[in-house]
């Protein structure tokens, strides 16, 4: 997608520092943190809808797979985490391309 910015930023057409990357998704630091560690787990497929794909369950298993290895990396899972992903307007969706928040650094207060 021409004017997706996690798109542009899979592609390196706008610099950002992925602190994970391989084939499948990437790791950035969210641009307007909502903790001390706020990261965005982003599939390179420009998916828009989870509810339109099949085999999202195997893309989101393999979403959850590499932030929890990257919470265990950076040493945050005794203190604990959240894991979101928004999906569409009601949710607040921002920026429509698949991504899962991982949060933490501080304790988290409800949904809401
Ligand atoms: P959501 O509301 O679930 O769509 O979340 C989108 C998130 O992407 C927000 O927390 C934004 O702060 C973040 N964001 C938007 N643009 C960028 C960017 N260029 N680099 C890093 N994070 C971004
Ligand atoms: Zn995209």
């Amino acid at each position: 997608m021409d004017k997706c910015i996690f798109c542009l930023i899979s592609n390196n057409q706008v610099e950002s520092k992925k602190l994970f990357n391989n084939q499948f998704c990437f790791i950035i630091e969210d641009i307007a943190p909502k903790a001390p560690i706020h990261l965005l787990i982003i599939p390179h497929k420009h998916i828009l809808r989870i509810s339109d794909y099949d085999d999202i369950g195997r893309i989101l298993a393999s979403m959850f797979d590499v932030a929890t290895n990257y919470a265990k990396d950076i040493g945050i899972v005794d203190d604990g985490y959240r894991l979101i992903i928004n999906q569409g307007e009601n949710s607040g969706q921002e920026v429509p391309h698949l991504h899962l928040h991982l949060l933490a650094g501080r304790k988290l207060l409800g949904m809401g």
